[in-house]
């Protein structure tokens, strides 16, 4: 009795029965069709989606809309802008009030 004998397709660990190929792996040989992966194996990755479900733009967690773009973004490419970062005010960052009140009470 064979002992540990396994499909020789990579990823495949199912009894060899033929050729060291287990049954599936041995009726895509016979049938000529390249070698791929069972419809069910253990332990496989999972197919990616090539949408992400988040926009793509880096740091950016809003729901993609298409495209790999929030809608704020996708309004951004649609003006033909570079794209940034959402919810910043235009132009320079304005300054946050502590000119007075913190500096007064320095410890
Ligand atoms: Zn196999
Ligand atoms: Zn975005």
């Amino acid at each position: 009795m064979m002992v540990g004998a396994v499909c020789t397709f990579e990823g495949c660990g199912k009894d060899a029965v033929a050729k060291g190929l287990c049954w599936g792996h041995y009726g895509q040989q016979r049938r000529g069709t390249p070698l791929h992966p069972l419809g069910r194996f253990r332990g496989g990755p999972p197919k990616v989606r090539r949408t992400p479900p988040e926009c793509s733009f880096e740091g950016c967690h809003r729901p993609n809309r298409g495209g790999g773009l929030c809608d704020g973004h996708r309004r951004q490419r649609d003006r033909r802008k570079p794209l940034r970062p959402l919810g910043l005010p235009r132009g320079r960052p304005r300054r946050v009030a502590l000119e007075r009140g913190d500096a007064l009470r320095a410890p």
